[in-house]
Parts: structure tokens; C-alpha cells; sequence
């Protein structure tokens, strides 16, 4: 995995003049990221498009703060290109666009394959057997670790665009374990309730995962039903592409989950055009 990145050495004073000037340039807002690119990136998620001007801007400014706050590192021969790192960037950003990047500050790296990736798992069951099974992965997000993703997987996402957004179902995990384990259950604000919370999305994965038994789960992805983690990384994932679909299947979810991300797509998307 890559390091992450370090600053030039200090050589001398007129150097540092110039380096304190390059700062100070990069953080009035002339940023990494040309028009050009930023216009292309924003073509890829209909939300960001939606966002009110100064929100856009909210949103740039972010994506240029983690460009430079986290590594970005192409495996198997990937190549990682500057266009590429501001497409994960601005999906990366949406989730925090009103919570900050401090909520991403446990992890430093992003690593991605050309496509789906092969690991090797261990994990031990109820009774105490421990169980090793090989698994293809489109995305992965270690605790703690970097975040991995197929490049793959993304470009298929902006070919045909649903309700699949990899990018974002990854860093819900990221925010999911912030307080501890993998469970849907990330750290809520002081004006949540948790009991709220835990009621209403146990009572809506249940209601999930009965539905697609019967054959009538047609809403969102089936991947949700693995486990309670999962759920709420797809419910994420389709609260920023699909907000609708949300509202209307499962209100209660949305109305948390626009509580936690301090967000609203339903009642920006209305007014845009698919
Ligand atoms: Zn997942």
C-alpha cells in the first residue's frame, strides 16, 4: 500500500517563501482539479448536479482536500490518473459534504485494481470453527486500513448509471465503524435517537430480507440482505442515486438517514432532470 504523502524538505528561506506561496494560492480556491475535469466528474453523479451553486462549491473544495489528504494508488498495473482520483474524490466527498473531512480522518489510502480483486478471508462461526474462503471484490474497506476499489466496477457505474454507487457504499462503511464494528449503526449527532434508529432499520432489514424470500424484493440491491452493515451501505449508496426509492420503500430510513448525512436528494432531485 502506498505511503502516505510527506512534504518537500525545507531547503532554505526563499523556497519557503515560494512554497507558502503556492499554500496560499491552492487554498483560496485555485485548485487541483481544472474546470474542465470538474465539469466531466460532475456528469457522473446526478445529485452532485443538482446541488445548489455554493453547494457545488462546498463540494469542490472538499474533494480538493482530499486529493491532497489521502494517497491514491493504482495495483495490478493500474495507472491512476488525475481524472480518475477527482471521480472518487467527488462520490467520496458527498456523504461528509455537511459532516467534514475529519469524519474520514481514521484512513489514509485508496488503492484501486483495474477490476474485481481476489482476497483471502478467515472468520470464525457461532460454534467457534473458523472458516477460509477466497472471495472476487469489488470494493472493500478495511477498519483502518485503505480503501480498495475496482476501476471496473466504477466505469460501469458512469456507462449506465442506477442506483449503484460504489464509491459512497464503501466510505458508509468507513463511517459505519467509526464507533466500533461493522453493525449499520455509525455515530449518530446529539439530537438522534439511537433506539430510533436501531428500531427502525432492524424493522426495515427484516422487512427487506422477508420480501426478497417471497420473491418480492425488487427495490433495492439483494446485496443489502447480507447483513445489517450491508444494508445500510446500500441504503447509503441508493439515498445519493435513487433518494426516491428510499422515501418510498422504506420513509423511516430515509428520514435517519437525512438526519445523519444532513442531506435532503429527494427535494433536490425532484427539480432535475433524469
Ligand atoms: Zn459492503
Amino acid at each position: 500500500m502506498a505511503a502516505p504523502r510527506k512534504s518537500a524538505p525545507r531547503r532554505n528561506a526563499r523556497v519557503n517563501g515560494r512554497l507558502k506561496g503556492l499554500l496560499r494560492r491552492r487554498q483560496s480556491g485555485h485548485d487541483g482539479i481544472s474546470d474542465a475535469t470538474w465539469s466531466r466528474t460532475l456528469r457522473t453523479s446526478r445529485y452532485a448536479r443538482s446541488l445548489s451553486g455554493p453547494d457545488r462549491q462546498r463540494l469542490r473544495d472538499l474533494s480538493n482536500h482530499l486529493l491532497r489528504a489521502k494517497s491514491f494508488s493504482g495495483a495490478a498495473g493500474l495507472v491512476v490518473t488525475n481524472a480518475m482520483r477527482t471521480r472518487m474524490a467527488l462520490h467520496a466527498c458527498l456523504p461528509i459534504l455537511n459532516l467534514g473531512l475529519d469524519y474520514y480522518a481514521d484512513w489514509a489510502s485508496i488503492v484501486i485494481y483495474p477490476g474485481d480483486f481476489r482476497v483471502h478471508d478467515e472468520y470464525m462461526d457461532e460454534h467457534g470453527v473458523v472458516h477460509s474462503e477466497i472471495m472476487d471484490l469489488c470494493g472493500q474497506s478495511l477498519s483502518h486500513g485503505p480503501m480498495v476499489l475496482s476501476w471496473e466496477a466504477i466505469r460501469a457505474e458512469d456507462r449506465t448509471p442506477d442506483d449503484h454507487d460504489l464509491v459512497i457504499h464503501e466510505c458508509a462503511h468507513k463511517l459505519d465503524v467509526l464507533n466500533g464494528d461493522a453493525n449499520g449503526f455509525p455515530p449518530l449527532h446529539a439530537d438522534m435517537d439511537g433506539r430510533e434508529w436501531a428500531r427502525d432499520f432492524q424493522a426495515a432489514y427484516d422487512r427487506f430480507c422477508a420480501a426478497l424470500e417471497s420473491g418480492n424484493g425488487n427495490t433495492i440491491d439483494p446485496y443489502a440482505s447480507e447483513d445489517p452493515a450491508e444494508f445500510f451501505a446500500v441504503a447509503s449508496e441508493t439515498f445519493f442515486t435513487a433518494p426516491d426509492l428510499i422515501n418510498e420503500k422504506f420513509p423511516a430510513v430515509y428520514t435517519h438517514l437525512q438526519r445523519f448525512y444532513r442531506q435532503d436528494p429527494c427535494r433536490h432531485l425532484s427539480r432535475e432532470p433524469a
